[in-house]
């Protein structure tokens, strides 16, 4: 496949933006190559510069659950556009939009819309900080939750407690305020909480693991995680960026019947342009200025665009009662022929799924349920399927960490043509 085009824009890119991309994971290091360029992406199909067209999982990693410029979202973010693109000042439609989060997700009785992932989480640590005055908190090794400086804290060995930064320029102060416990193992959690219990704000998790490939929460793991933030006095916070409106209108809360203090909503409920959220009960929500004490502002909050294209998601969501029973029977589908190709091709791997999102791990068939077991997959084999699907016109994420989204634009038929194709790339890898 030439992607003569690609990789000259690639190269224009290196010149005037760091690693000539907006976001690192773009850049294809994890899988090595040239990052491919975009010209358009309609349903299920993208378009590349040199007019190459993909299959899409990647779905711009997660936002879009119906698929690339569905009319009714473009034709309410021109028709918001013709309006007046921001006014700094409030308007209808995010009232509309925080009525219908506030309907949809059990946790959430009051929110506040920002312009991301980051801005949410960010957003939330501090609310539960200003709420409890204390100041660390927990999360878990191989969960994202945007690049504000508490959170890139990397794990450390299995025995390290306290955080050290993943990046320069995270302080060593901010970073002994992140705790860092193993996911789906709650002992890791009691030992931080008998060390460090009365100094521990939050407890923030990914309700279904998707930064470090899908992980599913073991049984028992989130409700454990609920009782004993309850028991210490610390909120415990479920980053639904990814999951929420994803696995179901009510997201992972609600598909798991458990309840967090503090919910951080992104990806999905935007439709495609930046919107990030925060919600919570309305007693915690009056903390949040100018109700309350605890500061956080956005010149484009609630933007009027961003909104229309919210909303408009939500509508198509809503309108048929069957969307997410749909996604689900595609993505188990995708799952299952998955799983058959690598018996049918030798090759020994593992596929995650929860609801629309999952992973195929090359994990040698060991089960994945963290972020050293993810780490102990073998990323070159992950690098040379990548690459043999993305010659055969499917597109997956850049790395073996990342999670593939089904979309409402995929059909049955584009699930055969995938796993048609992913039969061939495994082949190529034995
Ligand atoms: C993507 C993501 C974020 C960050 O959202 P941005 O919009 O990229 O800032 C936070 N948490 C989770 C779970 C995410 O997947």
């Amino acid at each position: 496949m030439q992607r003569q085009r690609s990789d000259s824009a690639f190269a224009a890119a290196q010149r005037c933006i760091p690693g000539g991309v907006n976001s690192p994971v773009r850049a294809f290091g994890g899988v090595g190559g040239t990052p491919v360029f975009f010209a358009s992406g309609k349903g299920a199909f993208l378009t590349d510069l040199d007019g190459n067209r993909y299959l899409d999982f990647v779905g711009s990693w997660g936002p879009l659950i119906a698929g690339h410029a569905p009319p009714e979202v473009v034709e309410a973010v021109v028709a918001a556009a013709r309006r007046g693109t921001t006014f700094g000042a409030p308007t209808e439609a995010e009232t509309e939009l925080a009525r219908e989060i506030v309907a949809l997700v059990p946790s959430v009785k009051m929110v506040r819309l920002v312009n991301s992932g980051t801005e949410a989480t960010m957003s939330a640590v501090r609310l539960a900080r200003g709420i409890t005055g204390r100041s660390a908190i927990i999360k878990f090794a191989g969960c994202y939750h945007g690049h504000a400086d508490s959170f890139l804290i990397a794990a450390g060995s299995g025995a390290a407690t306290l955080g050290a930064p993943d990046s320069p320029g995270v302080t060593r102060g901010t970073a002994a305020d992140t705790l860092v416990a193993q996911y789906n193992n709650i002992k890791s959690v009691d030992n931080l909480f008998a060390e460090r219990g009365p100094s521990i704000a939050a407890v923030i998790v990914e309700p279904v693991a998707g930064n470090m490939g899908v992980v599913p929460p073991a049984p028992g793991f989130l409700p454990a995680l609920r009782d004993i933030t309850r028991k210490h006095g610390s909120l415990l916070i479920f980053d639904e960026v990814i999951t929420g409106f994803r696995l179901s209108a009510g997201g992972a809360q609600q598909l798991y019947n458990c309840t967090p203090d503090i919910t951080t909503l992104g990806k999905t409920i935007g439709g495609g342009l930046p919107v990030g959220a925060y919600g919570a009960s309305q007693e915690i929500m009056r903390y949040v200025a100018p109700a309350g004490a605890v500061y956080q502002a956005g010149t484009l909050s609630g933007n009027p665009l961003a909104v229309a294209a919210g909303l408009a998601t939500l509508r198509i969501i809503r309108r048929d009662p069957g969307f997410y029973e749909r996604l689900d029977r595609l993505a188990a589908r995708l799952a299952a022929g998955l799983e058959k190709n690598c018996r049918d091709t030798g090759i020994k791997a593992v596929v995650n799924r929860v609801g629309s999102m999952l992973t195929l791990f090359f994990s040698n068939g060991s089960p994945v349920f963290d972020y050293n077991s993810a780490l102990a997959c073998d990323r070159q084999a992950y690098a040379r399927y990548f690459h043999a699907s993305l010659d055969r016109g499917i597109y997956l994420a850049p790395s073996q960490f990342e999670a593939l989204f089904v979309s409402s634009a995929h059909t049955d038929e584009d699930i055969d043509i995938a796993l048609a194709k992913s039969k061939q790339a495994l082949g190529c890898l034995s």
